[in-house]
């Protein structure tokens, strides 16, 4: 018998078997090709992971495929296999995995389109047209120029990547200056590709390190603050895996706050550069997915899902950032792209990178152990100083809307030398609670075990959790009292104090709430980088990337959230956080200045991280985690369960965990979730702990068809979180 077995695009851990469509022989199918199955009562696209003998249902179950949808594979065999290894890592449904591998007009079935790319070029208005013309709107005259610079169709994908956003390119449309049209060849064209940099000695061994003609695999982590060169390291290797006719894939955190990165990469490669995140269109996505496949696009850079972009001739990968939160996926099949990389490399056969400034424990410990090669960049390749750091002891101050006069002193003495200031507060918002001075009476989201945050202009309650909103009452709902007090700061709170303080300087806020409209965020940067003194206040959206020549000042608000907090993991983000917005101060000529506000200055951690830097910071934390077996050195998993009945959700933990019997696996739980009620959903936890790999996976195989059997009724939604980075 000739059996089809197809991954499903569904939430179920099997693949199903098929038998050949009516008028196809089974020798037709190849694996990775796109099939149409008969699904229930929908048919969905299947992916063929390979033909049997024999079903896994009696004979007369078996239904017939309804077509092949490509005449050759589509998915090529490495990315299959990484796909498969990932679901059973990951304990996720192969069809899902495969879903998050490729973009969604593939997933749905249509035919690739590999048509060239949307552009957009000028009409003859445009042509004919003077930028000065469109003085009173900046950048769309700076797109006209860049237009009638190139002399051709420009890419929106690249175009976005240099700034120019949907607005903008909208507009000129609407003026009749410019019109989309399809590219044949890529033709981005940003000037003559940009020479190399001359590389310091610690860049040049680190090159030479890695050389990715030695045609291995090897994992690297390539440790360096913030401005030591790091990306130069990556650019050089490239090239000469460039050379060699190899494609590479380069996975960052974030692109859209981080276009300067995309940039400089275009800048020195041209238009062998794709890039594949969110923030692109499904047809653009689609066709960098072709490129990559057809090897016309040389170098991928993109955001976790690019992992599984197909790339034939792959010489490298790089993880940038590498210790960032964003690879990991946070809901349905999660997956953390970085170490998906280091699996791709390894079977490859090829070098992989993870760059870091501030490294996670869990690279940090392989490449102390030895596993991974350290590289480090021990110096800044530009100019300025490492930057000073102060503790404020907050007990000792009477702040002003939580402002210390050391901090508003240091802002004043900052401004008036002409440098601008760095106000970071990990909160946006006005403030975090609302609170009746009579009764103790909090703002509670009503759906969610959180306290809602109060925003002004417009003035209400928001939950960050599930986005319910309220007015803000004129008096407690508990009381009827009317002294109802804003307590706590968000950005909006500091934004209003330092605007009263510092009346005659700018005052520039960077949170979600104040860059919904992406040409704000790219107005506002401009206005940074045009180095006039003023204030920036924001949450870590400033901490990532951007370089600030003039900010020579970095506060710190409240840093002790992370010091305080039940997560093992909490220390080392905060480390990360302040390493990171540090970062952001004295990267011109100046060295800066970071003041840190906090209750707990003689904390171990917040001293060894100030005073003698990142590393003996996290060696402490990881020589803690050693000792109590916490990851690296000892692993976990997560089951979640919710329900809108909380005794459902918890129960059905129970009696999976009954049917667990693996050895060596300590189960933790069920507990309550760390936020218990979400969205009207209550949430429980089963936490399962082990030394080693083995059992943690043994427990799983246990634990999930056990899941599957409890959570059919009543209904429950439920998952599973291999290697969480939210545990408690
Ligand atoms: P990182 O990725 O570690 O933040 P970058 O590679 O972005 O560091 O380098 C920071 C700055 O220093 C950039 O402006 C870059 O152009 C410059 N730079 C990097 N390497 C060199 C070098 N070898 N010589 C001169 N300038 C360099
Ligand atoms: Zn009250
Ligand atoms: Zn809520």
């Amino acid at each position: 018998m000739d059996i089809i077995r197809v991954a499903i695009p569904v939430p179920l851990r099997q693949v199903f078997d098929y038998l050949p469509a009516a008028g196809t022989h089974a020798h037709q199918y190849r694996r990775g090709q796109r099939v149409l199955a008969p699904f229930g009562r929908r048919q969905l696209t299947g992916i063929v992971i390979g033909q049997s003998d024999t079903a896994d249902v009696a004979a007369s179950a078996l239904k017939p495929l309804l077509g092949i949808l490509d005449d050759a594979s589509l998915i090529p065999d490495d990315i299959l296999n990484l796909a498969e290894w990932s679901a059973r890592y990951y304990h996720a449904p192969l069809g899902e995995v495969l879903s998050a591998a490729f973009p969604i007009a593939l997933r749905q079935g249509s035919a690739p389109r590999d048509d060239g790319q949307p552009a957009l070029t000028l009409t003859d208005a445009g042509r004919a047209t003077s930028p000065d013309a469109l003085r009173r709107a900046p950048r769309q005259a700076a797109l006209i120029r860049e237009l009638q610079a190139a002399d051709t169709p420009l890419l929106l994908d690249a175009l976005r990547a240099a700034g120019y956003t949907t607005t903008v390119i909208r507009a000129i449309k609407e003026r009749g200056l410019a019109d989309t049209c399809v590219a044949q060849m890529p033709t981005l064209h940003f000037g003559e590709p940009e020479a190399p940099l001359h590389l310091n000695d610690a860049q040049q061994a680190a090159v030479n390190a890695i050389d990715p003609h030695a045609g291995q695999y090897r994992c690297f982590l390539l440790e360096g603050i913030t401005g030591s060169g790091k990306t130069e390291v990556y650019l050089q290797t490239i090239a000469t895996v460039l050379a060699r006719h190899q494609q590479a894939l380069v996975l960052v955190p974030e692109i859209g706050l981080t276009p300067q990165t995309l940039e400089r990469f275009q800048r020195r490669f041209g238009d062998a550069v794709a890039c594949y995140h969110s923030g692109l269109s499904e047809r653009e996505r689609e066709q960098t997915w072709l490129n990559a496949a057809s090897g016309k696009a040389r170098v991928v850079i993109g955001t976790r899902s690019a992992i599984f972009m197909p790339l034939p001739d792959i010489g490298i990968v790089v993880v940038d950032e590498e210790h960032d939160a964003a690879f990991k996926q946070q809901d349905g099949f999660r997956y953390n792209a970085r170490d998906i990389a280091i699996k791709r490399a390894f079977d490859k056969g090829i070098p992989v990178i993870l760059g870091s400034a501030t490294p996670s424990t869990e690279s940090l410990s392989r490449a102390l152990d030895g596993h991974y090669r350290h590289l480090l960049l021990p110096e800044r390749a530009g100019l300025a100083a490492p930057p000073n750091w102060q503790l404020i002891d907050m007990r000792k101050q009477a702040p002003q809307e939580g402002l210390s006069t050391a901090l508003i002193e240091a802002v004043r003495h900052t401004l008036q030398q002409g440098r601008q200031a760095l106000v970071f507060i990990n909160r946006r918002g006005y403030a975090p609670t609302l609170c009746c001075l009579d009764c103790g009476w909090q703002a509670q989201c009503p759906h969610c075990s959180v306290r809602m945050t109060l925003h002004n202009r417009p003035t209400g309650l928001h939950c960050h959790h599930c986005g319910h909103q309220n007015a803000r009452p004129s008096h407690c709902p508990s009381c009827q009292g009317v002294q109802l007090a804003a307590v706590g700061a968000g950005t909006q709170r500091s934004e209003e104090a330092l605007k009263q303080l510092f009346p005659e300087f700018p005052v520039l806020r960077i949170d979600r709430d104040s860059t919904r409209n992406p040409q704000t965020l790219t107005k506002t940067l401009a206005r940074i980088h045009a180095g006039e003194p003023c204030i920036l206040v924001g949450t870590q959206m400033l901490a990532k990337g951007h370089h600030f020549p003039n900010v020579t000042l970095v506060g710190v608000l409240d840093a002790d959230q992370g010091l305080f907090s039940a997560d093992f993991r909490s220390a080392e983000r905060m480390g990360q956080l302040l390493m990171q917005v540090a970062g952001r101060a004295g990267r011109g000529q100046q060295a800066g200045s970071v003041l840190i506000q906090t209750h707990l200055p003689e904390h171990p951690w917040l001293t060894l991280l100030t005073q003698r830097g990142y590393r003996p910071f996290i060696e402490s934390i990881l020589h803690e985690r050693r000792s109590t077996y916490l990851p690296p050195f000892g692993h976990f998993a997560l089951l979640r369960a919710e329900s809108e009945n909380a005794a459902a959700a918890e129960r059905a933990l129970r009696k999976a965990r009954q049917a667990c019997t693996v050895q060596n696996a300590q189960l933790i739980g069920p507990l309550p979730a760390p936020m218990e009620r979400r969205a009207g959903r209550y949430r429980f936890q089963l936490l399962i702990h082990s030394r080693d790999r083995a059992p943690l996976h043994r427990a799983l195989d246990q634990l999930m068809p056990a899941m599957d059997a409890v959570s059919r009724s009543p209904r429950i939604r439920w998952g599973v979180d291999v290697d969480p980075l939210d545990t408690f």
